[in-house]
């Protein structure tokens, strides 16, 4: 594609003279190149580094406007949409017309400019996102799971962004624009992928909508005159239930997800309790748990120990009953460790990562994850959280964020030393972006989660005919060690456990091993 920059056309210098003064006052200056001009579009607004491709496009954009006439203040929606579709004669379109990533360059360069008040944006000021950020809020209070909570935001702020592209104000806001908006064809610039949303991305969009307006109407956003509005039933939060929460969150700072849960279980027997906390016996409780044991599986029973425990703890602290209530309870064993872990047999692992083919990056990129799941038995969850920074190679160590925010750091075995390194001089785009390992096609994002990585290792492992994901190296590294004479403790600090009874499991499998770990129960007789 053939840039305009050069030919510096009446449009570019607008923007230029515009971005120009913006840069001033924020102390940019020395602004020669279009590279620079663009780069202020995406640190002034937080666009990723990909948005840097996306400059011979918006060059294309500004040299349509000018054809058209278009003055860069008076960019409506409509210039967007018939851009798109404008048969070119600029000989500089690619005959197979725009990538979804390239359409999505023109509509974020138009927010940018609404963004900075270069273009007017019909009464909609640049806190959208403390918009969504309050209405976030009300939902996670009312009870909503905190990852649809989330969901919704982002909904809302679609919702938001969709608006203003068209120049549509809150004010004309209508029930036939929300039925356009929850059916519509995405190129908001929200998300690269575009194309109609299916029947439940519609419903989810409704449902979000529904509760944004509310919200911003100033009412409750889930429930009307204490009922639940969706289909599934469910009763109000009391006021006790409203503290109990607060408490979790200020005084025992769990995450969300975990409060969320806490509280949807002491919901379900509350009822049956009684809020009256003079009443609460350990008799009481006991009763209940009878009740509520029979229709709850084993893990669900433990869940509901820890529900109560909890909920007396609180009760406790707000001076209501005595705090041994919450020890009325006995937790159950549970049998999580009954199940003997898939591991592979000694030097098929080594087989497996010389199946890599070092001829292309992906290659390159798979021996080095395998390489660290193999040879340090990381998690695929800490495999994909590595930044660049993680690594020490003076010191050849690594740097973990391990399960549940637990930090350590573990030595860089040869092996993996080497493949990374190799990985990050053949395989690793050049980026600026802090993760090690990067998607390979553009835009060269970080892998979007853990389960990349698994699917990287389960796609190794079934081109040898094996079944299994990021963890059977994992467990295969476990039973290695443990066969080469390492304590449990050992290796339960080399995989990083928080309890050695978690290493136990892999005692299963090694028949000397179980061996000597049944003597000192027998008081070694045996
Ligand atoms: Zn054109
Ligand atoms: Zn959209």
């Amino acid at each position: 594609m053939k840039s305009y920059s050069a030919k510096a056309s009446e449009a570019y210098q607008e923007i230029s003279r515009i971005i120009r003064a913006f840069a001033k006052c924020i102390e940019f200056s020395n602004i020669k190149r279009s590279e620079d001009v663009i780069r202020i579009l995406v640190d002034v607004a937080g666009y990723s580094g990909a948005f840097l491709s996306y400059r011979g496009t918006i060059n294309h954009f500004l040299r349509y406007l000018e054809i058209e006439n278009v003055k860069i203040c008076d960019i409506k929606w409509e210039n967007l949409e018939n851009f798109w579709k404008h048969n070119c004669s600029h000989a500089c379109w690619p005959a197979r017309g725009l990538s979804p990533s390239q359409t999505v360059a023109v509509t974020r360069f138009y927010l940018f400019l609404q963004y900075q008040g270069i273009i007017d944006s019909n009464g909609w000021d640049s806190n959208d996102p403390d918009i969504c950020a309050d209405f976030l809020e009300a939902l996670t209070q009312e009870g909503v799971h905190p990852d649809q909570a989330k969901r919704q935001a982002r909904t809302a702020l679609h919702l938001i962004v969709w608006l203003r592209l068209r120049g549509i104000p809150e004010s004309c806001l209508s029930d036939h624009i929300l039925d356009d908006f929850v059916g519509h064809s995405c190129r908001c610039g929200m998300h690269i992928r575009s194309g109609r949303p299916g029947a439940q991305a519609k419903s989810r969009r409704r449902v979000a909508v529904d509760r944004f307006l509310r919200f911003r109407n100033g009412e409750n956003p889930v429930f009307k005159n204490g009922i639940f509005l969706q289909k599934r039933r469910r009763s109000h939060p009391s006021s006790t239930v409203v503290r109990y929460r607060t408490w979790l969150t200020d005084q025992r700072g769990l995450r969300p997800r975990t409060i969320y849960y806490y509280v949807l279980d002491v919901m379900s027997w509350l009822p049956r309790l009684g809020e009256d906390a003079s009443a609460y016996s350990a008799t009481a409780i006991r009763e209940l748990a009878v009740l509520e044991f029979a229709k709850r599986t084993p893990a669900m029973q433990s869940r509901f120990i820890r529900s109560v425990r909890s909920y007396m703890r609180f009760r406790a602290f707000e001076g209501h009953c005595n705090a041994s209530l919450a020890n009325a309870l006995i937790s159950r064993p549970t049998y999580r460790l009954s199940t003997v872990p898939r591991r592979l047999d000694t030097g098929i692992v080594n087989k497996v990562i010389d199946s890599c083919d070092l001829s292309t990056s992906y290659g390159i990129r798979e021996r080095a994850i395998l390489t660290l799941l193999a040879e340090l038995g990381l998690r695929a969850s800490e495999v994909w959280k590595l930044k660049l920074s993680d690594l020490d190679w003076t010191e050849a160590k690594l740097c973990i964020e391990g399960k549940g925010g637990r930090g350590s750091i573990v030595p860089l075995t040869q092996g993996a030393g080497d493949a990374v390194l190799d990985y990050l001089e053949k395989g690793r785009p050049s980026s600026r972006s802090e993760a090690l390992f990067l998607r390979v096609p553009h835009p060269h994002m970080p892998l979007a989660n853990g389960s990349e990585i698994s699917g990287i290792a389960r796609k190794a492992l079934a081109r040898c005919g094996l079944e299994g994901g990021a963890h059977v190296f994992r467990h295969t590294l476990a039973t290695e060690l443990l066969r080469d004479g390492k304590s449990l403790e050992d290796v339960a600090t080399i995989l990083r456990h928080r309890s050695v009874d978690t290493t136990t499991i892999y005692a299963k499998v090694n028949e000397p091993m179980l061996k000597r770990l049944a003597e000192p129960w027998l008081g070694g007789r045996s």
